[in-house]
């Protein structure tokens, strides 16, 4: 295609290293001179060389990348092209035909090269990560915000398992289900939006896959394209080459252009070069771009992999959420059907109660019209009330003012009547008091009785146990004695024969122990030698008791009589004297020694500090005493039957009274004395603490006698102290106390002996001076019997001979009693 003989205007051919700089650099270099525009023709202008390696381009200047400025390269070309081939007849000149074509040829190559540039870039540009990296920006923004609406739904979810399946109660449920029937409505929005969104972004990734596929089969076109003008171009300069070389074979114009197309070829091989560098590394940036679109493909797949277990998850919320829709359904549909049954209940109830209400408000006006006419009564009634009313007051002042007139005289009558029964009351207290008063002295103050217990077995048989006791059938108070074959009787105040009951013998003492609620003073003895019966006749047996407990007995119904108008305590105390030391037989400490002192009040009275005090109440309350003090003293004496005949036992109560009316107070002390046996030991040759026991135990029942002796004669001195029995019966035995002797008999014939000696200290007690009247009276009765010669002394008393003199007979405190001789029967 090369002609042969050719003209080539150089001086108007762009070089190819400015072509490339046109495409490539848009700056001008710097020193480098303004190009003048093209000479008219190639002769007017020379072949210089502005500088190395750099040729003026025919257009005078370097060509910006715009499309604008290339095509007025191209248009700058073609003048230059129709100039070749007007010229085309000159080969060997610089004008030469082949020249200008092979500048055309480099022109056109240039031209390709420019629009592969443009082409590159419009590549680049559209596949530049710009617009992808953006969407995988979106994308990355709008996974990270679906996630996050996941975690959301996830939280909401964990939140609706946690609640109970069970139906909520009342409005809350509701309000909840309502609040999460919006939240439903919302997510389904978002989920719409988000499958919008997600298929816009599908559409979006599948265009520019097909876009990027478009571009990489046009590229690999470009490529081919490329290669194919690479191996032209390559043809093209072996041409060249061989053209310059038979050209330089040729004459020395020849040799200029080959020179000028050696040089020329040179600088185009070096624009080849660069060309295929730009090319290398327009293959790479493909490659650098391939990768990037693998990885946004990569990108793109992983997204779809979220979307899609994002689409799963949200499928599963939905299934969850209408699942729960579903139970809140049917919670609203029981709870409805709830509310509907309670609904009609409610209404038959409340029909039924109308139904009543009905009836009864019939039933109530029916009651209304019968009542009209009984309010009209009712009324006028009222209105006469209201009258009597307005009138009472005063009605009311004037009947309490009679009233109270009456009332104050009713309270003065009765209050004189009080006065006046009070004063007789108590002058009739005073009365009666004196009476007794005068009854015991009648009787004496001082009183002995006998009383002979049954014979036993423990008496034995034979002659010794034959009976030596009679008594006489017309006098109860005569007992005969047969001592040794002699015949002694004696006269007491009473004798009771071993027939007589307990019950017979407490009838004696019952005056005595009124007399102690009264508040006098009285002492009770029960003498006689071990085994007389002292102790059966003082406690008795739990089937017959004696006379502490009947006393006891006796003092509480006695109380009780007079309860409504006096009040009375009585209290239990138990003691023992033995070898003259007192002891507590109620204490915690019955070994401990008592003594008898004088009250600190200088009234004279005696006590005995530590002395134990038990109130009694009931009989119960006494059993329980004496059983508390037989107990005390079994502990005490492994011998207790041989320790009490060696000891005195006192049952000291205390009767204690209060008027309730007039305040008055009074107090009466009841000793009831288990003495000693009174057998004489001491006279039998006893030893040793069995002498010692004998000596106190008659000095005792001495003291005993002497007191006694001297208070019946009324003697200025009694000799208290003298024993601590009678030191501590001080109280019970002087003034206007009372005392009664029991003497205990044995009947049978081995203890005459001892009967003898109590029959006498019996009677020698009894036998003291009274007092004047009534010994007098006692006198005279004696008189007219024989009693004067067996103790003519008697006629004469001398209380205090006589009352230490021994065995005295004959006087008799009972009027009209029969007078005897006593003498021995032999
Ligand atoms: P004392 O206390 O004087 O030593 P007791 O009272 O122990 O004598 O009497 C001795 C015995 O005689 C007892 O067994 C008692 O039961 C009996 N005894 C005494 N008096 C009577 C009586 N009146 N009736 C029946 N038995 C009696
Ligand atoms: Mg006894």
């Amino acid at each position: 295609m090369v002609p042969s003989r050719r003209t080539w205007n150089l001086g108007a051919t762009p070089s190819l290293r400015g072509l490339w700089r046109v495409g490539r650099a848009p700056e001008p270099e710097p020193g480098m001179a303004r190009p003048a525009p093209a000479p008219a023709s190639p002769a007017a202008r020379p072949f210089p060389h502005t500088g190395p390696g750099r040729l003026r381009t025919g257009r005078g200047k370097d060509t910006p990348v715009c499309g604008d400025e290339d095509s007025s390269a191209r248009s700058a070309a073609r003048p230059a092209l129709a100039q070749c081939r007007a010229l085309s007849v000159d080969w060997a000149g610089p004008g030469s035909p082949h020249g200008l074509y092979l500048t055309l040829q480099v022109e056109h190559l240039k031209e390709k090269l420019i629009s592969q540039a443009q082409e590159v870039s419009r590549l680049r540009s559209e596949l530049g990560g710009t617009d992808l990296e953006k969407h995988r920006d979106l994308l990355m923004v709008e996974n990270e915000r679906l996630r996050q609406e996941m975690r959301r739904c996830e939280a909401e979810l964990q939140e609706l398992r946690a609640k109970p399946a069970g139906p909520c109660p009342g409005c809350e449920h509701s309000q909840e289900s309502a609040q999460l029937r919006d939240k439903l409505s919302q997510l389904q929005l978002e989920m719409a939006e988000s499958k919008g969104m997600l298929s816009e972004l599908n559409l979006e990734v599948q265009q520019k896959t097909d876009r990027l596929a478009e571009v990489e089969l046009r590229l690999k076109d470009c490529l081919a394209e490329k290669a194919q003008e690479e191996e032209r171009l390559s043809r093209r300069l072996r041409d060249s080459h061989e053209t310059i070389a038979s050209l330089r074979a040729q004459s020395p114009p020849v040799k200029y252009v080959i020179k000028t197309v050696e040089v020329e070829s040179s600088k185009t091989k070096q624009a080849l070069s660069e060309s295929q560098a730009r090319n290398q590394h327009l293959q790479e940036q493909v490659a650098m771009q391939r990768q990037v679109l693998k990885e946004m493909e990569q990108q793109l797949q992983s997204s779809h992999q979220l979307t899609a277990r994002l689409r799963a998850q949200i499928a599963m919320y939905e299934s969850e959420l209408e699942r729960a829709h579903g139970q809140m359904l049917e919670e609203m549909q029981s709870l409805e059907e709830d509310k509907n049954r309670a609904i009609e209940e409610a209404f038959a109830r409340a029909q039924v109660e109308m139904k009543a209400v009905h009836e009864n408000l019939a039933g109530v006006r029916t009651n209304l019209l019968t009542l009209q006419p009984a309010l009209r009564t009712l009324t006028n009634d009222y209105n006469g009330l209201k009258r009597q009313v307005r009138g009472f007051p005063l009605l009311l002042q004037e009947a309490l003012r009679s009233v109270k007139a009456e009332i104050g005289q009713a309270i003065e009558e009765v209050n004189s009547n009080n006065q006046e029964l009070l004063r007789k009351y108590r002058r009739e207290l005073q009365l009666r008091k004196k009476c007794h008063n005068e009854l015991v002295r009648l009787k004496g103050n001082i009183r002995v009785i006998a009383r002979v217990r049954p014979v036993t077995k423990e008496d034995g048989e034979g002659p010794e146990a034959t009976n030596a006791v009679t008594f006489d059938a017309d006098d109860d108070s005569i007992i005969h004695l047969l001592h040794k074959g002699k015949p002694v009787s004696f006269e007491l105040d009473k004798v009771f024969s071993p027939q007589a009951s307990q019950q017979d013998v407490f009838q004696e003492v019952q005056a005595l122990i009124t007399s102690c609620i009264d508040g006098f003073n009285v002492c009770i003895f029960a003498y006689g030698q071990t085994g007389a019966g002292k102790t059966y006749t003082m406690e008795g047996t739990p089937e017959n008791p004696g006379i502490n407990q009947r006393a006891l007995q006796l003092l509480f119904s006695e109380v009780q009589e007079k309860a409504s108008d006096w009040e009375y305590t009585i209290t239990v105390s138990a003691a023992e004297i033995y070898n003259e030391v007192l002891r507590d037989l109620l204490g915690k400490e019955p070994q401990e020694k008592l003594e008898i002192r004088l009250c600190p009040d200088g009234s004279g009275q005696l006590y005995v500090p530590g002395l134990t005090e038990f109130q009694v109440q009931s009989v119960d309350d006494i059993n329980k005493v004496f059983e508390f003090g037989h107990t005390n003293r079994t502990t005490e004496f492994t011998n207790l039957n041989e320790h009490s005949s060696r000891s005195h036992a006192l049952l000291i109560v205390t009767v204690r009274g209060m008027d309730c009316s007039t305040g008055l107070r009074t107090t009466g002390k009841l000793n009831l004395v288990d003495l000693a046996g009174s057998e004489r030991v001491g006279k039998s040759g006893a030893e040793g603490s069995r002498l010692r026991e004998a000596q106190h135990i008659n000095k005792s029942l001495s003291a005993l006698g002497d007191v006694i002796a001297a208070l019946r004669s009324r003697q200025g001195h009694v000799p208290f102290r003298n024993s601590k029995l009678t030191y501590l019966l001080q109280d019970s035995l002087s003034g206007d106390s009372k005392t009664l002797m029991v003497v205990q008999v044995s009947p049978v014939e081995k203890n005459t002996s001892e009967t003898l000696y109590s029959l006498k200290f019996a009677e020698r007690v009894r036998s003291v001076e009274l007092g004047p009247g009534l010994r007098r009276a006692e006198l005279g009765s004696w008189s007219s019997q024989e009693h004067l010669e067996w103790e003519p002394a008697c006629q004469t008393p001398q209380p205090s001979a006589r009352a230490h003199s021994a065995p005295s007979s004959g006087t008799s405190s009972r009027p009209g009693s029969i007078r005897r001789k006593l003498q021995p029967s032999a």
